[in-house]
């Protein structure tokens, strides 16, 4: 396969799926998690949020530059 040579951004999402107003928290925001969710796929355990955040539902996310956030909440254990 031909392999693309772009831009160091060029593989990225876009900065940004945010169509609201005011815009929403940007990815690399401290309150990120407060973007609206664009897809939503409980079954599968995440959400994609609209500044590009896939949000786990142990509250682990991977952000759109590839890195991943370790989750930071306690997860209600069911015993
Ligand atoms: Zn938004």
């Amino acid at each position: 396969m031909n392999r693309t040579t772009t831009t160091a951004t060029g593989t990225r999402l876009p900065d940004s799926l945010c169509t609201h107003t005011p815009k929403c928290p940007t990815a690399d925001s401290p309150d990120r998690e407060a973007a609206r969710t664009t897809a939503s796929h409980p079954e599968q355990g995440w959400s994609l949020l609209c500044n590009g955040i896939f949000l786990f539902e142990d509250t682990g996310e991977l952000l759109p530059d590839g890195r991943a956030v370790a989750p930071h909440r306690p997860v209600a254990v069911a015993a």
